[in-house]
């Protein structure tokens, strides 16, 4: 990005398996401010995102690289990885990337049925308009709707007939619903719901749903959550 400099967290920099970014974020920043520095005295010629690779925050996440990865294929093997890993220090010669969040969903064909034998709470809030209520997200109205959908008819053909849906159901805050009317079934986005935690963005079996920043900073009132 032209212009800005991602440090910390934004940039992805935690240690995974120390749940620490203290220490990144501090490096990174250190680095940010030094890059700047040297950029307005016209002593740098890389540029940032160079400068961040070749330092010492990542060459800490080098090591540990491959641990989160490795859980994808399963718990077991992701306990064996994460001791291989943790003994050589990194330096195994492969790398294993992470797979896109909506890759993890089962076609309705192939999933099983999950058990709903659990014993039914009886906390509240109970139910996801509740969760919305006390979320006390607000949006005007009548601003554009900010979760863009590309191609609506996907959703009542190919992916009411593959995943069933699935946004009717990951969505925490009821924005997506499939409802029929007199010209037959569509997507209807409840758009002033929303709490901003961009799961469709990720988790859309088709990637058409994009979420864009809303007017006027509406949202969820962060402070009383
Ligand atoms: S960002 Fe989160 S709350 Fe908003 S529509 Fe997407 S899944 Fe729902």
């Amino acid at each position: 990005m032209p212009g800005a400099l991602l440090i910390g967290d934004t940039a992805g920099l935690l240690n995974v398996p120390k749940i620490k970014g203290t220490h990144q974020a501090i490096r990174s920043g250190m680095l940010a401010a030094e890059h700047l520095a040297a950029q307005a005295e016209g002593l740098s010629s890389t540029g940032f995102d160079a400068k961040l690779r070749a330092s010492p925050a990542m060459a800490e996440l080098k090591k540990v690289r491959n641990i989160k990865p490795g859980f994808k294929k399963g718990m077991w093997f992701g306990l064996v990885n994460a001791g291989w890993e943790t003994a050589t220090a990194g330096l195994s010669p492969w790398t294993w990337r992470c797979k896109p969040d909506w890759n993890s969903l089962q076609k309705l064909d192939v999933a099983e049925k999950p058990k709903r034998d659990y014993v039914e709470r009886t906390l509240a809030p109970r139910d996801r308009l509740a969760g919305v209520y006390f979320a006390a997200t607000e949006h005007d109205e009548d601003q554009p709707v900010h979760l863009k959908v590309s191609n609506t008819d996907i959703c009542i053909t190919k992916c009411a007939e593959e995943y069933g849906n699935p946004c009717q159901r990951f969505c925490p805050a009821g924005v997506y619903e499939i409802v029929a009317d007199g010209a037959g079934k569509r997507l209807q986005i409840n758009a002033a719901n929303c709490v901003h935690c961009k799961t469709c963005d990720i988790k859309d079996p088709y990637e058409i749903i994009t979420w864009v920043t809303p007017e006027g900073g509406a949202g969820p009132n962060y402070q009383n959550l």
